[in-house]
């Protein structure tokens, strides 16, 4: 790949863009450039064949200006230092543009979790857990889902820091099953927004949601979500794809089915219903008028984004975009809607959860919805109103200039210590 494409630099360059647009000191916006601390740590957990391995794990607090850190814990090979530390950072950013009172960070750990036994990872993930105690608390630093993790992992680590921790403190962490202090709607709530987002930017365009087709990059949580969240207001989705491959059927999947196919096969392109299979660099070329990357980082490069064939780009992943693609879809009038906007339902449905869990009191999944909605409408018309009235060229870089607003802000306000 010719593009330079680490992570933390495409989170610098973001800022970046948003700073001329920016009545903020240098100096204030030096420190939102970098996280306040990083722990990094070698995990020692013993495998079932009674052999020990290590593994490296990560959890970077980024800013904490507005709120307890808050963000989620990454299972994958390629977890890196630079990796936790830029989500770390789009995390602060994400929750000042939809105004939720936190600050942000991200963990992870270096690991396939394909390759170990379910005994093994919660080892894996209790052995992190402890790791984690002193920097995480219900104020402190409250970590969640994400690639790769989801209720079971949220599960062992709560119960961890309440066994260590000798008390019961179910908004240490977000993500969790019902019956464990989780929340109705935060499975849903990152396609959930991903798809309020894309039916809001239609409407913005003059068009209707229920007229596009879509291709989807990644069926996990996210992207699974957001075909059938689509599919429901109308939409056709055409293509899709995991890390087993892409699928692709001009007259649109039932999206039940592929899921189906997926939860049975453990991948989408043994969906019996596809007419083709195509590359992933296929998918996201392909002639549609929606596409939703919903993978990884750095999906479309700036070798690509001449390619893409989208009217419309909603990001479901943590900065699939790089900068350099950014500003090559932005030329051709490619409308992005930015991550820290379009998956931000899942820190949102996070913070509702948390809520839930200081009041000891659950709301309906009806409840939760509406404040979803509420949430995500109110950010995205402020972001089009942003955008139209100080004359900011995307919305990437609206959101970055309201979020850096409202941290330096809540930074100034609180004076300096000591
Ligand atoms: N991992 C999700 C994200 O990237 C959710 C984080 C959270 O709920 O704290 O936004």
């Amino acid at each position: 790949m010719a593009e330079e494409a680490n992570p933390f630099e495409n989170l610098q360059s973001q800022i970046d863009d948003a700073t001329r647009h920016l009545d903020v000191a240098d100096d204030v916006l030096e420190r939102l450039r970098y996280p306040e601390r990083v722990l990094e740590t070698n995990l020692t957990v013993e495998m079932d064949d009674g052999s020990i391995e290590r593994f490296q794990a990560f959890r970077s607090q980024f800013n904490g200006d507005r709120g307890p850190y808050k963000g989620g814990i990454r299972y994958h090979p390629d977890v890196s230092r630079a990796e936790v530390m830029a989500l770390s950072g789009w995390m602060v950013y994400k929750c000042a543009t939809v105004d939720i009172p936190y600050g942000g960070a991200k963990g992870g750990i270096a690991l396939d979790p394909a390759a170990y036994s379910e005994a093994e990872l919660e080892r894996i993930t209790r052995a992190y857990a402890t790791e984690l105690r002193p920097l995480i608390g219900v104020d402190r630093d409250i970590p969640a889902p994400d690639v790769n993790t989801g209720q079971r992992e949220m599960n062992w680590i709560k119960d961890t820091y309440e066994t260590l921790e000798n008390t019961t403190a179910p908004g240490v962490i977000t993500g969790k099953a019902i019956g464990s202090g989780g929340s109705e709607g935060r499975v849903e709530a990152t396609g959930r927004s991903t798809t309020i987002v894309a039916r809001e930017a239609f409407a913005h365009l003059g068009r209707d949601i229920a007229d596009a087709t879509v291709a989807i990059q990644g069926y996990g949580n996210a992207g699974s979500i957001a075909a059938r969240l689509l599919s429901e207001l109308g939409a056709s989705v055409v293509a899709v794809s995991d890390s087993g491959g892409a699928i692709y059927d001009p007259d649109g999947f039932d999206v039940d089915a592929v899921a189906a196919s997926k939860a049975e096969h453990g991948s989408v392109v043994d969906h019996p219903g596809a007419t083709e299979y195509v590359g992933n660099d296929d998918l996201l070329t392909l002639e549609v008028d929606l596409l939703v990357p919903a993978a990884l980082e750095n999906a479309i490069d700036g070798d690509l984004a001449p390619e893409v064939r989208a009217d419309v780009i909603v990001e479901a992943a943590n900065g699939p975009l790089t900068p350099r693609a950014d500003e090559i879809l932005a030329d051709r009038d490619v409308l992005v809607v930015p991550d820290i906007l379009a998956n931000a339902g899942g820190v949102t449905v996070s913070y509702f959860e948390w809520v839930q869990n200081r009041q000891r009191f659950a709301w309906t999944e009806q409840r939760v919805n509406e404040e979803l909605e509420r949430v995500i409408v109110d950010a995205f018309d402020a972001l089009i109103d942003i955008h139209d009235r100080e004359g900011i060229e995307t919305l990437r870089t609206a959101a970055y200039v309201v979020a850096i607003r409202r941290v330096a802000d809540a930074f100034e306000d609180a004076g300096s210590f000591p």
